[in-house]
């Protein structure tokens, strides 16, 4: 019998008592992670559930692994600790950089990273666009089974997903590429980013870029690919003035969200500088590595 007043929580020690518990629940349940998101509830005007099915204590879902393909993540990764265990990997500059600049301490300590992909109407998601920029695909798990999916999918289909379905893991394929994040809060270190851009690219002996994955966030609903830019950054020279002056051509595929903290207008004018930033943070990782 659930309570009327406290939300009922139950504490899962398994992805599949999880999955039982969410699917018995229904819509009077929900997963809880680091509740960072799910505390704000009533400031959003958002109802509480009558039961939480706590993540936090499935093994699986907090650990990391590395293989020569990939990098695994559970989806109960700490921002705190994914900056911390994989600050070390160069290629994934852009995830561990968007978890260790976003929020504030106390939060990245508890928060997690499938709650950042999970934190529904949440448009200034950090990992969100770094995530994407890497090509990560999402491992969901229900009573059916386990599942793989683009990160653009899951975001397409996570209002629609059925109770019970939770995010296991996150897999990253490695790449020989540099990436960097670049955010754009307004005031100081916690307040949620208005702009943000999340770049991998590869470069040729040359020099020239050859493939690119950029995505943005905060700026519309939801964050999503640049492909036009993509495009155009292919076959040039890796230069943060070109990338800065091809995105300021290209800004009319975004329809900015007029918030409290910026208007649309503004989200999308600041794009080009966010993206010089970050191709300029890439050319000092490539730079560096070549010992110059
Ligand atoms: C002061 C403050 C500042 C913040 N600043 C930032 C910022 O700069 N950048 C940023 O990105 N975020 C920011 N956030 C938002 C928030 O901390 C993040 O989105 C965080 O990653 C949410 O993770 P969580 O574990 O706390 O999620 P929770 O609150 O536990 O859950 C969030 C949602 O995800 C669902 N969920 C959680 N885990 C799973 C799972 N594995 N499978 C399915 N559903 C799941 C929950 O049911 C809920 O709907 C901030 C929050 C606060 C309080």
């Amino acid at each position: 019998m659930l309570s009327k007043r406290a939300p009922h929580l139950y504490v899962a020690k398994t992805v599949e008592e999880a999955v039982t518990a969410l699917h018995d629940y229904g819509h009077d349940g929900e997963p809880i992670a680091g509740a960072t998101w799910i505390m704000r509830a009533p400031v959003r005007r958002a109802p509480l559930k009558k039961a939480y099915v706590s993540l936090a204590a499935i093994g699986e879902m907090n650990a990391i692994d590395v293989t020569e393909r990939e990098i695994s993540i559970g989806a109960s990764v700490t921002h705190q600790a994914l900056a911390a265990m994989l600050g070390s990997v160069p290629s994934l500059k852009v995830l561990t950089d968007a978890a260790a600049k976003s929020a504030n301490p106390a939060v990245r300590g508890v928060a997690t990273i499938g709650g950042n992909l999970c934190s529904a109407g949440f448009p200034a998601a950090d990992l969100v666009p770094a995530l994407m920029s890497l090509a990560a695909e999402v491992e969901l798990a229900t009573v059916n089974g386990s599942s793989r999916t683009s990160v653009e999918a899951f975001l397409q289909a996570r209002a629609s997903l059925e109770p019970g379905a939770i995010v296991r893991r996150i897999s990253i394929p490695r790449r020989a590429h540099y990436s960097a994040h670049a955010r754009l809060p307004l005031r100081k270190a916690g307040d949620y980013p208005v702009a943000i851009v999340s770049a991998a690219l590869e470069v040729a002996p040359d020099g020239r870029v050859s493939h690119a994955t950029v995505a943005v966030g905060s700026v519309e609903e939801r964050s999503r690919q640049w492909p036009e830019l993509e495009n155009a950054l292919v076959g040039g020279p890796l230069d943060a003035d070109r990338a800065k002056l091809i995105g300021a051509q290209h800004l009319r595929v975004f329809k900015g969200r007029d918030g409290v903290e910026a208007p649309g207008w503004y989200r999308t004018q600041v794009l080009p500088a966010l993206l010089h930033r970050a191709v300029a943070d890439i050319q000092a990782q490539l730079e560096k590595q070549q010992g110059r």
